[in-house]
């Protein structure tokens, strides 16, 4: 890896071609790899030698994209998989079992709180919540020796709360468990939870990443800075794997053992794999990353501050406004930027909020977020309507709540469009 600017890595990481080959990332649309000698493809089922096997596991596109993304986030190594939920699943199976539980910010994507709460629960694999407000005291207590890791959102879906990266990774550590963020808002353009003390990130790369609504996606990265055979409750990666002839992660893999054993294990068995030619679209999103995310913030600013001093608006959420709670927070992780989601509580509750988004027109209705057009939902009665009204409130949501995603076509076409919506709402 060298020192480029992130902006030059989201162009230049990856794929370098040699003398002659394509100077864009080719798509290896390919199940299948071709070997000159039986004992050499021997070696690849034994992991004692690199290569392709079969593109379940592994294929170069996807490869590439995952250099690239490993660059962006400062990891040892990556993994693609087919969605964000993919990620999350895979990033807490790899290291927990039945019987063993995890301690998780309850400021998550709703979809996420589904799989702890109710998939993993059907597992036997407990969720211990940290509701907002909770002391450190508080938190420790939830920790005990089935306790495998914590996990959080950097910046929070749709609540957009910023996560304590340095504070939960202190609390962590101080129990031989790793962080696992969820950067997927923030992007490795704003913030590298790496950079203060979190173990693994991952990312649903259908947002911000693609930015364009095309693919979903997801990846895990390895910080390769946990040590899990000092922090001794990891037998899984610390002790033979059958599957493997006995191959033992931490000593063969050394930083890379949890990625290395996520991807041969989990992805071999699980099979959420990425196909080629959508880590092909991805990449193209990657390449215009960083000027994306400039955009989304100077129009997400903007549109912050104008809602501020609207009448008919009786509250706004963006944490790089200096009247934000999470002000502090931003500036401390995100250099005081933040990505374009804006929520805010139009006055006169739930009908008010619906009357406002069926009177807009430039911004669309959608079930997504984070994707170059403007774009409205309302969470309590969509994303969210599984949660009840406790995990609503634990989770930031009001019936008030309107979360826009804001794009990045011009200002002033976007705040016309606000202006006249709100003009509907009496
Ligand atoms: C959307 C989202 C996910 C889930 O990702 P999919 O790609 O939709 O499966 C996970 N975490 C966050 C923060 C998200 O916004």
């Amino acid at each position: 890896m060298n020192n480029y600017k992130i902006e030059t890595k989201c162009i230049q990481e990856g794929y370098k071609p040699e003398n002659g080959e394509a100077r864009v990332l080719p798509i290896y649309q390919s199940t299948t790899y071709k070997y000159e000698s039986g004992e050499h493809l021997g070696k690849l089922f034994d992991l004692t030698a690199p290569g392709h096997m079969y593109t379940r596991i592994s294929n170069p596109t996807v490869d590439y994209v995952e250099q690239k993304i490993a660059a962006l986030e400062g990891g040892v190594g990556a993994m693609m998989v087919s969605s964000g939920q993919a990620a999350s699943t895979s990033c807490v199976l790899n290291i927990a079992n039945t019987g063993d539980n995890f301690v998780c910010s309850s400021s998550i994507y709703g979809g996420t709180t589904n799989l702890f709460a109710v998939t993993f629960k059907r597992l036997g694999i407990e969720i211990r919540f940290v509701t907002p407000g909770m002391t450190d005291d508080e938190i420790h207590a939830l920790f005990d020796d089935r306790t495998r890791l914590v996990f959080g959102e950097t910046i929070a879906n749709p609540a957009l709360d910023v996560f304590d990266i340095e504070r939960f990774a202190a609390i962590a550590h101080s129990h031989n468990v790793p962080l696992v963020v969820d950067n997927t808002f923030a992007t490795p353009v704003f913030c590298r939870p790496f950079e203060f003390g979190a173990d693994i990130v991952v990312h649903s790369t259908t947002k911000y990443m693609d930015g364009h609504a095309t693919v979903v996606g997801g990846v895990i990265v390895d910080s390769g800075k946990f040590d899990w055979a000092a922090a001794g409750k990891y037998p899984e990666l610390t002790t033979p794997d059958e599957s493997y002839h006995g191959v033992i992660y931490t000593e063969q893999f050394g930083a890379a053992a949890y990625i290395t054993k996520a991807r041969v294990q989990l992805l071999r068995d699980l099979g959420m794999s990425p196909q080629p030619m959508a880590a092909f679209i991805l990449n193209l999103g990657l390449e215009t990353l960083a000027l994306r995310m400039e955009r989304h913030f100077e129009n997400g600013l903007a549109v912050a501050k104008y809602l501020e001093n609207h009448p008919k608006v009786s509250w706004v959420n963006f944490p790089a406004l200096q009247s934000s709670p999470e002000y502090e927070k931003c500036k401390k992780y995100l250099d005081g930027k933040t990505c374009g989601v804006v929520s805010f509580g139009v006055k006169g509750g739930r009908e008010a909020a619906m009357k406002f988004m069926d009177s807009l027109s430039l911004a669309n209705i959608v079930v997504h977020v984070a994707d170059a057009r403007t774009s409205v939902l309302h969470p309590a009665s969509t994303t969210h309507r599984q949660l009840t009204d406790e995990q609503l409130v634990n989770a930031g949501i009001g019936a008030d709540l309107v979360r826009m995603s804001v794009g990045i076509e011009h200002i002033d076409d976007i705040i016309a469009d606000l202006e006249n919506a709100l003009s509907k709402v009496d």
